[in-house]
């Protein structure tokens, strides 16, 4: 940074085609690849030189490109090149980039050993090849390494407003790219690339895949060899429905099959689910490719979607939660083929709301589809777990969400809860406006505002001050029913009175608590006795108009209505949903647990 970050704003070209041939010597965990790139200048003014950024974890040979140039800088210490073109590169055209990157055995770091050529596993991502340009991502981002090497701070994600990283074409991942390689392993191995398998053959005793992309593909994918055991299916979308078949296969290792008939059903259903609500899938392939690893991780190439091991090791039908968490995760990562995939989110604040918070949004419509309204209360109960470890309410608006929490767990029940107001047809309409309008992957990249906009115009205006406090503000709701109590009604049913208490308060990210006024619409529901408190199912469940302080409020039930409250699906954040019902007639007023979920442990207060 401190040497090579003035040439940030050097116009270069965009990185357009990948052609790779790579050899992986799995006897001597090492791999040579030969790549060609294709840059195209897409700017208005010339290029006269090439930069790049080369990977520490490999060892990146002569780069050439086809016409006069000369090296201009070569620091394999810090990983910059710069090549100078002896005539400019005008806009509009091309220019060819050849490369050889060697991989080797180079030891491991704490957290583990990176991209490895194993005897059996091998995985190598596209990240260890050049990028074009210098790479801001690359930039040390904790702020104690910056002092120690006298770098100003800075903060960690470029801010929404920064219009600038709308336009980020040099970003090395985010291009849209042709792909095509030519990779040779063992005899006895499998090679996975993206792309269509054109060909396979034995030649000196090893065996060769060619692989080619039909349409382009995100610049982010992985090389994969191993002796694979591998299932195959095909989804084909409803006849008069747009789209193309879909050859599927699961490839893993011959040991680690208790899961894949429910990864298969996953990606089926995620495919039929997906097309039918955000446009068709745009490949005819799409592999789930296991790796070596002991984390539950997995990562949406386009195509491809990789697991380690950690995954396939699951067993769902062992979780006492009753949730099917691993097929959760398919719909997720197949998700990602159109978050992510189609939709790349301009690299500034809240990004992760348009692909990990879209993401999984996505899949719980994919898992109550599969499996059923109640299906999908578990896996949201699971989801709320996240809020069980006491953390500060300090964060910013889910607008400019970053991070675990609010990109994987809180922004996808505020969609959730913006479902449950507004209607799952109305979101759904309004996240295929947005895919149509941003799902070509090209400048200027989208931010949540454009979803933001999408979702308002969807929204009716009693339910707009909900939108603005889900997801622009981070507000907590306080709600409370401290009584209930009971009185004959006619036609065998009873009044219910309540007396509720609620307050609304925003929390900025430096923890400053501000109360605002409270005048919204919530769920008020009311319950007959359940097995371990209230029933799941309720008897009576409607919107009430709830105001700051405290009120009382009353509803008529079936007399067998034992608790009431308010927000019992627990669809506002609320730090401390356990008292939100509470017990008809009971002498004290003490709180009950929402209904269908466990009853709240010691640790939510
Ligand atoms: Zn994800």
């Amino acid at each position: 940074e401190r040497r090579y970050r003035r040439h940030a704003a050097a116009a270069q070209p965009q990185l357009d085609g990948v052609r790779l041939h790579a050899e992986l010597r799995a006897e001597r965990g090492a791999a040579e690849i030969r790549a060609s790139y294709r840059l195209v200048n897409r700017g208005p003014a010339p290029v006269d030189s090439i930069h790049l950024t080369t990977h520490p974890s490999v060892r990146t040979g002569a780069v050439t490109v086809d016409r006069p140039a000369t090296v201009a800088l070569s620091d394999d210490r810090r990983g910059y090149r710069i090549l100078a073109l002896g005539a400019p590169l005008r806009p509009g055209d091309t220019l060819r980039l050849d490369f050889t990157v060697r991989v080797g055995r180079r030891g491991f770091a704490n957290d583990g050993a990176g991209d490895l050529v194993t005897a059996n596993g091998s995985y190598l991502r596209s990240g260890g090849l050049p990028a074009i340009g210098y790479q801001p991502d690359r930039e040390l981002a904790d702020l104690g390494k910056r002092r120690d090497h006298q770098l100003p701070p800075r903060a960690r994600v470029p801010s929404l407003d920064d219009s600038a990283a709308r336009h980020a074409l040099a970003r090395a991942g985010a291009e849209q790219i042709a792909f095509e390689a030519v990779v040779g392993t063992d005899s006895a191995q499998r090679a996975v690339a993206p792309g269509a398998l054109r060909r396979t053959w034995t030649a000196g005793g090893r065996r060769y895949f060619h692989y080619a992309t039909e349409r382009p593909i995100r610049n982010d994918y992985a090389l994969f060899s191993a002796r694979y055991a591998v299932r195959s299916g095909r989804w084909q979308p409803p006849r008069g429905e747009a789209g193309q078949a879909v050859e599927i296969e699961v490839l893993h290792h011959p040991g680690h099959g208790w899961n894949v008939d429910g990864m298969l059903a996953g990606v089926r259903a995620s495919l039929a689910h997906l097309s039918a609500e955000l446009g068709p899938y745009p490949y005819r392939q799409l592999r789930l490719v296991e790796h070596p690893g002991t984390t539950p991780t997995l990562h949406a190439y386009p195509i491809n979607v990789s697991f380690e091991e950690g995954f396939a090791l699951l067993d769902p039908s062992r979780d006492e939660r009753a949730v099917d968490f691993p097929f959760a995760v398919v719909a997720h990562e197949l998700a990602h083929q159109w978050w992510g995939g189609q939709l790349m989110p301009a690299p500034v604040e809240g990004a992760g709301l348009l692909s990990e918070s879209l993401a999984w949004y996505s899949a719980m419509g994919v898992v109550e589809h599969a499996f059923g309204a109640e299906h999908l209360t578990r896996l949201v109960a699971l989801m709320r777990e996240a809020w069980l470890p006491p953390r500060a309410p300090a964060d910013p608006p889910l607008l400019r969400a970053s991070g675990w929490f609010l990109s994987y767990r809180k922004g996808p029940l505020a969609m959730y809860a913006l479902r449950e107001y507004v209607g799952a047809p109305q979101v759904n309409a309004a996240l295929r406006r947005l895919l149509a309008a941003h799902g070509e992957g090209r400048p200027p990249l989208p931010t949540t505002r454009d979803l933001y906009r999408e979702l308002e115009a969807v929204t009716p205006d009693s339910i707009r001050p909900l939108l603005h406090d889900l997801f622009a503000a981070n507000t907590v709701w306080e709600l409370a029913t401290e009584r209930v109590s009971a009185a004959p009604a006619p036609g065998g049913m009873t009044h219910l009175t309540l007396d509720v208490r609620a307050r609304k308060i925003v929390v900025d990210t430096t923890g400053a608590v501000r109360e605002v006024p409270m005048n919204d619409l919530v769920e008020v529901g009311a319950f007959a006795e359940g097995a371990d408190g209230p029933a799941a199912a309720p008897l009576v469940r409607r919107l009430h108009r709830i105001r700051s302080g405290v009120q009382r409020i009353t509803i008529t039930a079936p007399a067998a209505a034992t608790w009431a409250g308010v927000d019992p699906r627990r669809l506002l954040f609320d730090l401390e949903p356990g008292n939100n019902l509470a017990r008809r007639a009971s002498a004290t007023s003490a709180g009950g647990s929402a209904p269908g979920e466990p009853r709240p442990a010691a640790t939510w207060r």
